[in-house]
């Protein structure tokens, strides 16, 4: 956890207290504890080794790995830095116009899909929010009614630039001939340029593209022309001069799409960013201490994929690339931090690039993730994935995958574990990101806006984030609290919240509406008594408007407002019927006027006027009153991820199942998402951790998923043989003291050694457990794991399978004659675990696997039992 933080101020006495001095009126109490300073996130020194700008929350490795990196930056040519930096009239047309500009003079063609509502240059902010993969391609250039792309560079030393003329009509035609003439220090436009003397006979030409370029980017980042591309004749022995490349004909139109890994990638699609042809990364890019043989040396560096990163040790790792180039360096002009709308195509390009490399790892490494599935390491997603003859090929992509399926299963099923060991939570907090923070806004460059800068807006709001953190868990402003869980997203806009539960400690539980009101209000403050509070209300805590007042705000659905404004004026806090409170809201007169519209208390998004004050952005506060709304919160934090994780069992066509392309499908990505993952900022987390614990058959932990794979591979280790499960046996032998703790409770008195793979008899830092899950369909499984929910001490699997000195032939047997079996006690078990965490249409589906599988005696009384979560409607 990140947040013990000594850069904080640590002056003023902030937390509630629970007594409520006489002299303060009631109503009133809710305002009485305002901070005096609103906090600002402060700049730290620059980094003693790259010079990066650094804010105090970011760690000492965020820019360059405590100098392990260092990389030379395009060295930018005087004219064009004029275009991207100054005010004048054609840098203006330049920028507003970037991304037609580069699509123009780049060498490749983009392939991507974009949500064209955020796109549409006519209707509000632009973000560039594309879908699924990115690719670029270049194109062979052959005959075509007019020239495009790579072959415009043909006629770029004819004065007239007619062709360019003709494809850019609506641009002003003098930036485009000082474009021409800067790109003339371009190497490949220095190579294309010279076909345009053979025009009329292009048909026997080729151009070789150098895909396999490295240069020591350390030193030295621009390649000459000789080195990017060669120009030969059709039969000539020019050929085939680069180990890897791609050859373009003047005989036809194919194209062909450029590698991630290729550091020809970046300068081919952003020659305007690298307007020198300077690369961009590659996978052997050693860092600052490793010789330049070194990584050149075919024993060190795997020379076989030309898809994956490089040795991590020794290279520069494509994130860490990219990280290191989007830092602000006070005395280098990084033209990509000029790039307004063409640094939102980047940073998505470079970010999906990334995670292709990650992906790619992951398809290489499936021997391994599939071996995890199958001994029980992890979570199963459905019953199905277990045995493996019922599918294909299955591609999985593992839990640690953030933002995957089995991710966001595993993450939903720890927090609930959370909810289970303390109770459910009594806050829910969510705070949006405010463009307009000073923080911000001093860091923009001489005309740009936020939205220019979503480097910034990221950075920024990590910083904020981390300070919430402080304020809420060490300053306990709300109280103490006991466990939380917090996950940060991303508006399809592109501007960052992030939504906390708060499970508090039990003298600060939420219980009574006079409490609440202590910590929540929804109404204006007095405009007299706090100026700058009510100011700050009207700024950031008004919804809409929406309903009658404006039809069309983004909140309206089936002419309702989804978050259900106006709600009615109330004089008092009540606990409301359906379990959500209904805080006051009177009828005072105190109103304001919000985008063009007045309104009043019932357009108050419920508050906590301190961390208002404290933070200046949209701040949601409100109580959770019920393990109803809990779910509903969790539903719609982990994105109804039941239906995703039910689509992902279908198999394709082919009767396979590729998890890792089912993800990429679906992907979007939006610039501050992309920035936030490039620096490498959590996107969740949780407190306490959650352990899961393995659950496997005797022996199955070692037995590898499927006949013919690579059996070697998974046995070979010596600690094989060992798994939580097996060493929770081996404690119960040789610590008296475990036996009186269950599996599940183990990690709150015992440490998982990981390496050397024991339990360790002291509490290092304290966890919950948490046994995966399973399915009533699987059988002895199952029944394995009702026995260890129940039964304590047992020193082996046999112990466990020995009842009264009798030992059982089956882990369902064994079950049964403790009475766990009885009268469908463990299908109830079975369908109440999952109505802690399960969304009613996967508990649907359990109760129909049961039915089908389980044979239940009292179909009807299992019904009746569980009809009510499995009817509720979201
Ligand atoms: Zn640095
Ligand atoms: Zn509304």
């Amino acid at each position: 956890e990140g947040s013990d933080n000594d850069t904080f101020e640590d002056d003023e006495e902030t937390s509630m207290s629970s007594a409520i001095p006489s002299e303060v009126d009631p109503l009133d109490y809710v305002y009485t504890n305002i901070p005096d300073t609103t906090h600002i996130l402060k700049l730290d020194a620059n980094c003693k080794h790259c010079k990066a700008k650094k804010f105090v929350s970011e760690t000492d490795g965020f820019c360059c790995h405590n100098g392990q990196i260092e990389l030379k930056q395009p060295e930018p040519i005087p004219e064009l830095m004029r275009l991207w930096s100054s005010m004048d009239a054609d840098s203006r047309h330049f920028r507003e116009n970037i991304r037609f500009f580069n699509g123009h003079f780049a060498f490749t063609t983009l392939g991507v899909s974009l949500d064209e509502n955020y796109t549409n240059m006519k209707s509000g902010v632009y973000t560039f929010r594309a879908h699924g993969t990115i690719y670029h391609n270049v194109h062979s250039f052959g005959p075509s009614s007019r020239p495009e792309h790579l072959q415009l560079y043909f006629y770029d030393d004819d004065p007239t630039i007619t062709h360019r003329k003709a494809a850019t009509k609506q641009l002003d035609q003098d930036v485009v001939k000082k474009l021409v003439d800067i790109l003339k220090e371009n190497p490949y436009s220095q190579q294309f340029r010279t076909l345009g003397a053979h025009k009329d006979n292009l048909d026997d030409y080729r151009i070789d593209l150098n895909t396999d370029k490295r240069l020591d980017q350390r030193r030295y980042n621009r390649p000459l022309s000789s080195e990017v591309a060669a120009i030969w004749v059709e039969g000539s022995d020019l050929a085939k001069r680069f180990d890897r490349r791609i050859t373009l004909c003047g005989n036809n139109n194919e194209r062909h799409s450029i590698r991630v890994t290729s550091g020809a990638y970046d300068p081919l699609s952003n020659p305007l960013f690298y307007p020198r042809g300077e690369l961009g990364w590659h996978p052997k890019l050693p860092k600052r201490n490793v010789p330049w043989e070194a990584v050149l040396h075919p024993q060190l560096v795997h020379d076989d994929d030309e898809d994956t990163e490089g040795n991590s040790r020794l290279c520069v790792s494509v994130r860490d690339y990219y990280c290191y180039m989007l830092q602000t360096r006070p005395a280098i002009l990084n033209p990509i931090l000029y790039g307004a709308r063409l640094l939102h195509q980047w940073v998505v390009d470079m970010y999906v690039k990334i995670e292709s490399c990650r992906l790619r790892w992951y398809m290489k490494n499936q021997t391994q993730i599939r071996a995890d599935l199958y001994k029980g390491v992890v979570d199963a997603i459905t019953s199905g994935e277990t045995r493996a003859s019922v599918v294909g090929v299955r591609i999985v992509l593992p839990g640690t995958y953030p933002g995957g399926d089995r991710n966001m299963k595993k993450r939903h099923m720890d927090a609930m574990a959370i909810v289970h060991t303390y109770g459910k939570p009594d806050i829910f907090l969510t705070m949006t990101c405010n463009p307009k923070w000073e923080e911000i806004t001093n860091e923009l460059l001489p005309g740009q806006t936020a939205q220019d800068r979503p480097d910034i807006v990221a950075r920024v709001f990590y910083g904020k984030l981390e300070a919430m953190k402080y304020m809420l868990f060490k300053k306990q402003i709300l109280g103490v609290v006991v466990a939380y869980v917090y996950v940060v997203e991303f508006q399809k806009r592109g501007l960052p919240h992030a939504h906390f539960l708060l499970i508090m400690d039990s003298t600060y539980k939420l219980i009574i509406p006079e409490q609440y009101d202590r910590l929540i209000s929804a109404e204006l403050p007095d405009k007299h008594k706090y100026p700058e509070l009510y100011a700050m209300v009207v700024k950031h805590m008004m919804h809409g408007p929406c309903g009658a007042l404006n039809p069309k705000n983004v909140c309206m659905q089936e002419n309702e407002c989804k978050c259900r404004y106006p709600w009615p004026f109330n004089e008092n806090t009540t606990q409301g019927k359906d379990s959500y409170p209904v805080y006051r809201r009177r009828d005072d007169g105190r109103r304001a006027k919000v985008r063009g519209k007045m309104l009043d208390n019932r357009w108050v998004v419920p508050y906590n006027p301190y961390l208002l004050w404290m933070f200046n952005c949209h701040i949601n506060v409100e109580v959770c009153s019920s393990i109803k709304a809990v779910k509903y919160l969790y539903k719609y934090i982990y994105k109804g991820h039941d239906k995703a994780s039910f689509s992902i069992d279908q198999p394709d066509a082919d009767g396979n199942i590729d998890e890792i392309k089912r993800y990429v499908d679906a992907r979007w990505v939006t610039p501050p998402e992309a920035m936030w993952r490039i620096f490498g900022f959590p996107l969740c987390a949780n407190y306490p951790p959650v352990l899961q614990l393995p659950l496997h058959l005797p022996n199955m932990h070692r037995v590898a998923f499927n006949a013919q794979a690579d059996l070697k591979n998974v046995v070979a280790s010596k600690n094989a043989s060992k798994s939580m499960l097996t060493e929770y046996f081996k404690a119960n032998q040789e610590h008296p003291r475990a036996r009186h703790i269950l599996y599940k409770d183990f990690p709150g008195c015992f440490t998982w050694q990981k390496k050397k793979k024991f339990w360790k008899p002291q509490v290092e830092r304290f966890q919950i457990g948490r046994i995966v899950s399973a399915n009533p369909v699987e059988g002895e499984r199952y029944y394995l794991r009702v026995l260890l929910n129940h039964v304590k001490g047992k020193t082996s699997f046999d112990d466990l399978l020995t009842m009264d000195g009798v030992l059982c032939g089956s882990f369902r047997e064994a079950a049964e004659r403790l009475g766990l079996i009885e009268a469908d006690n463990t299908l109830d078990d079975c369908l109440n675990e999952a109505e802690q965490w399960a969304m009613p249409c996967s508990l649907r589906r359990l109760f129909a696997t049961i039915l089908v599988h389980c044979e239940p005696g009292d179909v009807r009384g299992l019904w009746d039992r569980h009809f009510e979560p499995m009817s509720d409607d979201y």
